[in-house]
């Protein structure tokens, strides 16, 4: 399949509105999407990554008043979340309306909806006219693109079109929040912490690591580079570390590594992480070692990431 790749956003909606699938830019990751209304334009998503078909799809929207379309009921504790902080890097999972195709949903009776704080994806959005279903525009199992270089390494001849835009201002997936219940719980930690979902209601939780997964996507093998990742061990050594790279906050760690990132921020760690771990891919990086963050803020995100990262190899 030829790949058409532009920076202009109405060539890459006019492939949405034939129903066809379009890679596009998000201030999280890049995303692959199609029409989400358009069952049979859904599952040429699910081709091109090699996704299960059990793992549901975030539907990106460009309008607050499109979430009464698709979703049957916005609770009080999604109302607060969607107040506060659409648009922006975060997904409220709420009760369904038949109007969306049991594909995208996986055949849940919930649906997991988005507003981008992306200009350029919510301009796809409008253009296109329909709400948008998109996951991260990765090969399903290696980490989410957060440029489009990464998306044409794994998509290219794969999808018609890859919109070109920005790289990705956080580098993490959505925050995921399961809103249907009478308190916000957090099924996937991203950029918005759940200290400022707190902040809205004190009761928001992590989901319990115990019992059925309620995010089907978490089961799934996850974010790993083809390198074997591990925690570095808090001591300093000159020994040569060949094939062997670091990405964490602290310098002093980085001693003796082939390839190094010190972050400035946890924030940026954040960011770099899933384009370091490519990185580290294509120049032959055996093992990454990560460094350990606090499970606080962002920390948890990317704890969350690194740990999937580790259990998955
Ligand atoms: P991705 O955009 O590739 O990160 O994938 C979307 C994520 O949202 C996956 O982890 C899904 O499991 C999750 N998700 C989508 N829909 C639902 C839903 N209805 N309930 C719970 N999690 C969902
Ligand atoms: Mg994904």
């Amino acid at each position: 399949m030829q790949t058409t790749i532009t920076n202009s956003v109405k060539i890459a909606a006019d492939f949405v509105k034939k129903g066809e699938v379009a890679a596009f830019p998000t201030e999280t990751v890049y995303g692959i999407g199609a029409n989400a209304y358009d069952e049979k334009a859904v599952k040429k998503i699910f081709k091109a990554k090699g996704r299960p078909a059990d793992n549901p799809l975030i539907v990106h929207i460009a309008r607050k008043k499109d979430i009464s379309v698709l979703a049957k009921e916005i609770t009080p504790s999604a109302k607060k979340i969607i107040s506060e902080f659409f648009p922006g890097p975060v997904t409220v999972i709420l009760k369904k309306n038949e109007i969306v195709p049991d594909v995208v949903t996986a055949g849940l009776d919930t649906i997991a909806i988005r507003m981008p704080a992306s200009k350029i994806a919510r301009e796809l959005i409008k253009l296109s006219g329909v709400p948008i279903a998109a996951p991260s525009a990765n090969l399903s199992g290696s980490p989410s693109p957060t440029n489009f270089i990464h998306v044409l390494r794994d998509m290219r001849n794969k999808i018609p079109c890859v919109l070109v835009g920005p790289a990705a201002r956080y580098g993490l997936e959505s925050t995921v929040i399961d809103c249907t219940g009478k308190y916000p719980v957090i099924l996937r930690p991203g950029n918005i912490t759940l200290e400022q979902i707190r902040k809205l209601d004190m009761n928001a939780v992590y989901q319990k690591r115990v019992g059925k997964v309620k995010s089907p996507g978490q089961k799934y093998k996850h974010y790993s580079p083809k390198a074997k990742v591990k925690f570095v061990k808090r001591e300093t050594s000159n020994v040569k570390r060949k094939k062997e790279a670091y990405i964490g906050l602290t310098k002093k760690f980085a001693k003796g590594f082939e390839v190094t990132k010190v972050c400035r921020s946890i924030e940026d760690y954040a960011k770099n992480l899933f384009s370091f771990f490519r990185v580290c891919d294509e120049i032959g990086i055996k093992t990454i070692y990560c460094e350990k963050v606090s499970e606080k803020g962002i920390g948890a995100a990317i704890m969350n990431r690194l740990n999937k990262a580790i259990i998955n190899q």
